[in-house]
């Protein structure tokens, strides 16, 4: 970037110079023509007033003068267009000079300037000429050689001045380009602490952008280090446990058959344990990737709940809990298994929190465009300071009533999961001891 807004810089620069340097040349050009045509007149007048006063020109014509060191030529031209005198060349062989342009201005309006190339001598020319009271032509022309020879003179100088001018351009560009910079550097030098930095308005939002990244990536893999320690113990215990009874048969530490079943009971229950934590874990982190492409599909959410429902009936009893259900026919874009992990974890829940002889009572309605599903209990509900975690993994309000109850502290984390995928809105209504009602809308 720094090299590209150098060299830019620098074009606009050379640019800049050459387009200055042409148009000097030009107008140098322009005012040394004038300069030369006023000489010319000036020269012309001079040469005429002597003429006329000592009757030089005749003089002039028998006595050459060797004014042509100077590079000035005169030519005397009769008003017929006859050459009657020139310093340079011989005039006999001189051709008429009435169509002369110069010549025939100045017979008309009393003088003419022309720059061209001279017929006589083939080299680019400045000829003045004026009309002398005698009513001939008195020409007077300078070749202008003599101007290009300045140009090639003063072009070292003019050289030198623009390897100057360039340097002093490639100093400032650089100057200039780095202290254009300087806020991207420190930017990208202090991102982590933002009240610091002193950059561009336009900058912000590029800088809010990454500074909100940074953050959420840091959340995450703080996140991600959490659930790690949280899996690694959540596993532990249940191993433990197995592990524990497994060494008491092994060594004959058990009496009878009773104990045996007992503990055969405690080495299944945590194995059942286990498996239900790597599910949820194997699930969460389906639910995680996006590589698992599924298909979503028009699915009657009322089915759905119907089947949760009954599944769920034993279960409720042994919790003497009555489930119920109520609604109609709901249709919503997704699959089959994401629903129901959906609605099973609601009412599983709905179940496991609740009091002796509680209701638990699961609906589904259509509500001006939206499909609404609602799980409602009246068990203990959650208290206000732990309402806005339980969607955490691992995250329980009760650990010990939690795991007694088969709970892995993953159901609400996979609820919230699936809802993202859904941009579906869970609304929680809760007060500890009166019961709990979440209502999803899709
Ligand atoms: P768990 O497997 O422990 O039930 P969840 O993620 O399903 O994990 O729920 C997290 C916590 O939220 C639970 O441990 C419980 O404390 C609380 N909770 C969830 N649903 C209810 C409910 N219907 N009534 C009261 N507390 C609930």
């Amino acid at each position: 970037m720094k090299r590209k807004i150098n060299i830019q810089l620098l074009g606009i620069a050379t640019l800049a110079i050459v387009i200055t340097l042409l148009l000097t040349v030009a107008i140098c050009y322009q005012l040394f023509i004038n300069q030369v045509v006023d000489d010319l007149r000036i020269q012309a007048h001079v040469i005429c007033r002597m003429a006329y006063s000592e009757d030089l020109v005749r003089e002039l014509a028998e006595t050459p003068v060797n004014i042509e060191q100077d590079g000035l030529r005169v030519t005397l031209i009769s008003e017929q267009g006859e050459v009657l005198y020139d310093t340079g060349e011989n005039e006999k062989l001189m051709s008429n000079h009435s169509d002369r342009p110069e010549v025939k201005e100045a017979l008309a309006q009393g003088e003419g300037w022309e720059v061209r190339k001279s017929a006589t001598r083939d080299k680019n020319t400045f000829y003045y000429a004026m009309k002398t009271e005698g009513g001939e032509v008195l020409r007077v022309s300078q070749e202008a050689g003599s101007i290009l020879r300045i140009f090639t003179a003063a072009l070292p100088s003019i050289g030198i001045i623009m390897l100057f001018i360039f340097a002093v351009c490639a100093i400032i560009t650089h100057m200039l380009t780095n202290s254009l910079l300087r806020p991207i550097k420190d930017v990208t030098a202090h991102l982590e602490n933002q009240e610091d930095i002193v950059t561009y308005e336009e900058l912000q939002p590029l800088i809010d952008t990454i500074q909100k990244q940074n953050a959420s990536l840091l959340a995450s893999v703080k996140i991600r280090q959490d659930f790690t320690a949280n899996v690694s113990h959540e596993l532990k215990t249940p191993l433990t446990s197995i592990s524990g009874y497994a060494e008491l048969i092994e060594n004959g530490m058990v009496a009878d058959g009773e104990d045996i079943t007992r503990f055969a009971k405690e080495i299944h229950k945590n194995a059942n344990r286990l498996l239900t934590l790597i599910n949820d874990i194997i699930r969460l982190s389906e639910l995680d990737s996006d590589e698992t492409e599924e298909v979503f599909e028009k699915i009657n959410l009322y089915d759905i709940v119907e089947t949760c429902v009954s599944m769920l009936q034993l279960n409720a009893e042994k919790h003497h809990v009555e489930i119920s259900m109520n609604g109609e026919a709901a249709y919503v874009y997704s699959t089959r298994q994401m629903m129901e992990e959906l609605v099973f974890n609601l009412c599983d829940n709905a179940i496991r929190y609740n009091k002796e002889n509680g209701k638990v009572e699961a609906t589904v309605w259509n509500r001006s465009g939206k499909v609404i599903l609602t799980v409602k209990d009246d068990g203990i509900g959650i208290p206000r300071e732990h309402q806005d975690r339980i969607f955490e993994r691992f995250y329980r309000v009760d650990k010990g009533r939690s795991k007694s109850t088969g709970g892995t502290g993953l159901g609400l984390a996979i609820v919230k999961h699936i809802l993202s995928k859904h941009n579906a809105k869970l609304e929680m209504e809760s007060e500890a001891g009166r019961g709990t009602q979440i209502r999803i809308l899709f």
